[in-house]
C-alpha cells in the first residue's frame, strides 16, 4: 500500500457508507481465524469496527495478516459492506458493516500486553498505572479523557460569556496557606531558599482583585501534601473564579448555572434552581456533617434532655458533662438477628464510637441490653421523639456533642447504603452557608481558619472578633453534591485593618503576617474591591459526571495512594550533584551519599 492514511474512522462506520473503499488506522483489539476466515476488530480512538480476510480473494494478504497479533498497529484498505443478518452485532455501533480488506499494512507490532484492552476485565491498579498508555486505550478510559475535556471547554466557554478572564497564576511562588502541608522546590540561585508549589491561587487571585481585574478564572492546578485518602491527589485541579464587588447570592447563581449547564450537557440531568441552603450549624446538628446526602432522610436525633435523669449511668454522666446522647433510627431494622445487633457496636467503633446503644421496636416490644435502666414511660418518650415504629431500630451514642454528631453522620450514611435508602438517578445540590470562621484544634489548642484564612466574617458577628471569635461566623460556603463537597469559597476581606486582626486571632504575629503576606496587605492598602469566589473540585466533578469508580480513574496520569506515579517512578532519588547544587548537602555530605550509591550498587 502506498498510501497508508486514514480516510475514515473505525467506529464512525455506519450502512450509509456501504460500497465506499476506506482506509483506517488502529489497533488489531482483537483476531479470530474462523475455518478459514480471519476476522479483525480493529479500534482506533472511536471504536472499533470488523475486518474481514478471505483467503480466496488474496493470498498473501490472507498470510500477511495470519501474522497479526492483539495490538499491532496497522493500515487496512478495503471495501465497506453490509454484514450479512446472521452476522450482525447489535452491541456494537458499527454492528451493521465489515470491511472486506484488500491491502494491509502493519505500522509496528506489540509485545502481549501485560493487561487486555477490555472494559469487562478487572486488572489490579497498580498494574494499570504502570503501564497508563495501555490502560488509557480502553473505551471507558478514552470516555473519561473526552468528558474531563468537555469539562474544560465548557466551563471556559461558559465563563468567557460571562466576561471572565482566564489568567495563569505561578506554580513556583510562596506559600499560600489552605491548611495543608507545602510542597517545596528549593532555589538554585538563591540557595537556603524555597519556592512553594500554591495549594491554591487564592493569594493572587485577590492580588487580582486589586489590580482592577473584574472576573477572574483559571482552570487552576494546586498542590497540597497531605496524607492521601482514597478520594485525594497532592496534585489537583480546580475551576477557581474570583470576582470583584460582588456577594454571595451573584456567586451562588452563576455557580449554580454553571453546574446545571455541565449536569445537563454531560449527563441529562436537570437541576432545580435555586439550590436549597443550610447553615453548618443545621446541617451539623441534623446529618452529623458539614457536607450531608440530603437524599434520603434518616436525620438524626438528640435525646439527651429525655435520657440525662434516666437510670442508666453512662447517658447520665455524659450529659451532666456537656455531651449529648444522640440517635438515628434505622426503617425495619428492628427485626434483626442477635448476631446483627451483636455487630452494631463494632461498626460504631469504626467510626470512632466508644460504644452504641440500641432499641430494636419487635412484635415482641423493645429489645435492648439496657431497657431495665429505663422505665416504660421514657422507653415511650424514647421512641416517639425518635418517630420509631414496630420493626425500627434506634441506635444511640453518648459522646462529646460534636463527637457524637459525626459518629452517628457516619452511621447516618452506612444505613442509608445498606437500606438503598438512595434514590437512583437523584441528585441533590446544596449550598452549606455560615461556616464558623475560627474551629479550635483540639492537639495544640490553637485556634485555626475553617475555610483559609481570607474568609471575611459575617458583618453581624464581626463584634465577637476578639471576645469569642469560635463563636464568629464567616461568609463562607460549600457547594454538596450528594454529600460530596464540589466546591468552597468565601466573600473575602479586602482591608488591611479587619484582616491584620484575623492574622493577630490566628497568632500570627504583626512581624509574620508581613513577612508571609505583606505584598497582600500592601496591596489592600492600594483601594482593594469587595471581592469574593470559590473553587470547583474538578477531578471530583468529572468523576462524578462520568460515574467513573475512582478520581483516579478520571486523571490522566495520577498518583497512588502513598504518592507515588507508577509510570514515571516519581517521586526518585536525584544525584548528590544535583543535591550540591541547590545548597541541599554539603560537599562532605556529597561525597558521603556518592560513597554509599556506590556501595548499594556493587
Ligand atoms: N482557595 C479556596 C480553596 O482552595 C477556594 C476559594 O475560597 O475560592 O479552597
Amino acid at each position: 500500500m502506498t498510501e497508508w492514511k486514514r480516510t475514515y474512522y473505525c467506529g464512525k462506520l455506519r450502512p450509509e457508507d456501504v460500497g465506499v473503499t476506506v482506509c483506517l488506522n488502529g489497533w488489531v483489539h482483537r483476531w479470530r481465524n474462523h475455518g478459514g476466515v480471519l476476522f479483525i476488530d480493529l479500534r482506533d480512538s472511536t471504536g472499533l469496527v470488523q475486518v474481514v480476510f478471505h483467503p480466496e480473494n488474496n493470498k498473501d494478504l490472507f498470510e500477511q495478516a495470519e501474522t497479526l497479533r492483539n495490538e499491532n498497529v496497522i493500515a487496512v484498505r478495503g471495501r465497506l459492506e453490509k454484514r450479512p443478518a446472521e452476522t450482525v452485532n447489535p452491541n456494537l455501533p458499527t454492528g451493521e458493516v465489515e470491511v472486506i480488506a484488500q491491502e494491509l499494512v502493519i505500522l509496528n507490532k506489540a509485545k502481549t500486553p501485560p493487561l487486555q484492552i477490555d472494559d469487562r476485565i478487572t486488572v489490579d491498579e497498580a498494574l494499570r498505572l504502570r503501564y497508563r498508555y495501555l490502560d488509557l486505550r480502553r473505551p471507558e478510559m478514552q470516555k473519561y479523557l473526552a468528558v474531563r475535556h468537555r469539562v474544560a471547554k465548557l466551563t471556559r466557554d461558559f465563563l468567557d460569556q460571562k466576561g471572565f478572564l482566564e489568567i495563569e497564576t505561578p506554580m513556583l511562588t510562596r506559600s499560600t496557606p489552605e491548611g495543608a502541608r507545602d510542597f517545596l522546590a528549593p532555589s538554585r540561585l538563591s540557595p537556603g531558599k524555597f519556592y512553594a508549589l500554591p495549594q491554591s491561587p487564592q493569594l493572587f487571585k485577590q492580588v487580582l482583585m486589586v489590580a482592577g481585574v473584574d472576573k477572574y478564572f483559571q482552570i487552576a492546578r494546586c498542590f497540597r501534601d497531605e496524607d492521601l485518602r482514597a478520594d485525594r491527589q497532592p496534585e489537583f485541579t480546580q475551576i477557581d473564579l474570583e470576582m470583584a464587588f460582588v456577594d454571595r447570592e451573584e456567586i451562588f447563581a452563576l455557580m449554580e448555572e454553571l453546574v446545571q449547564v455541565l449536569f445537563k450537557e454531560l449527563t441529562g440531568f436537570e437541576s432545580v434552581r435555586p439550590f436549597p441552603r443550610l447553615s453548618y450549624h443545621e446541617a451539623v446538628r441534623r446529618f452529623g456533617t458539614d457536607k450531608p446526602d440530603t437524599r434520603f432522610a434518616m436525620e438524626l436525633t438528640d435525646f439527651s434532655d429525655l435520657v440525662k435523669e434516666t437510670e442508666f449511668s453512662i447517658f447520665r454522666q455524659v450529659v451532666a458533662g456537656g455531651g449529648s446522647v444522640i440517635g438515628i433510627t434505622a426503617p425495619g431494622c428492628g427485626n434483626y438477628s442477635r448476631r446483627e445487633l451483636d455487630e452494631l457496636p463494632r461498626l460504631a467503633a469504626d467510626f470512632g464510637a466508644r460504644g452504641l446503644v440500641y432499641f430494636a421496636l419487635t412484635g415482641e416490644g423493645i429489645k435492648s441490653p439496657v431497657a431495665k435502666f429505663f422505665t416504660p414511660g421514657q422507653l415511650t418518650a424514647i421512641c416517639e421523639r425518635a418517630q420509631a415504629r414496630e420493626g425500627d431500630l434506634i441506635m444511640m451514642v453518648a459522646d462529646e456533642t460534636e463527637k457524637a454528631r459525626e459518629i452517628l453522620g457516619g452511621l447516618r450514611l452506612e444505613f442509608g447504603r445498606r437500606l438503598q435508602l438512595i434514590p437512583e438517578g437523584r441528585h441533590d445540590f446544596l449550598w452549606v452557608i455560615d461556616f464558623p470562621l475560627f474551629e479550635l484544634n483540639k492537639e495544640t489548642r490553637r485556634i485555626e481558619s475553617m475555610h483559609n484564612p481570607f474568609a471575611a466574617p459575617l458583618p453581624e458577628d464581626r463584634a465577637f472578633l476578639e471576645s469569642e471569635p469560635l463563636r464568629v461566623r464567616g461568609d463562607a460556603y460549600d457547594l454538596v453534591l450528594d454529600g460530596v463537597e464540589l466546591g468552597s469559597g468565601s466573600i473575602r476581606m479586602h482591608q488591611r485593618e479587619l484582616q491584620e486582626k484575623v492574622f493577630a486571632i490566628l497568632g500570627i504575629s504583626p512581624e509574620e503576617a508581613r513577612e508571609k503576606f505583606g505584598f497582600l496587605l500592601n496591596a489592600f492598602d492600594y483601594g482593594a474591591p469587595p471581592h469574593g469566589g470559590i473553587a470547583l473540585g474538578m477531578d471530583r466533578l468529572v468523576t462524578i459526571l462520568t460515574g467513573a469508580e475512582s478520581m483516579r480513574d478520571v486523571i490522566a496520569f495520577p498518583k497512588t495512594a502513598a504518592g507515588a506515579c507508577l509510570l514515571t517512578g516519581a517521586p526518585a532519588e536525584v544525584e548528590p550533584a544535583q543535591l550540591q547544587e541547590l545548597s541541599l548537602v554539603s560537599l562532605a555530605d556529597r561525597d558521603l551519599i556518592v560513597v554509599k550509591k556506590r556501595k548499594n550498587e556493587t
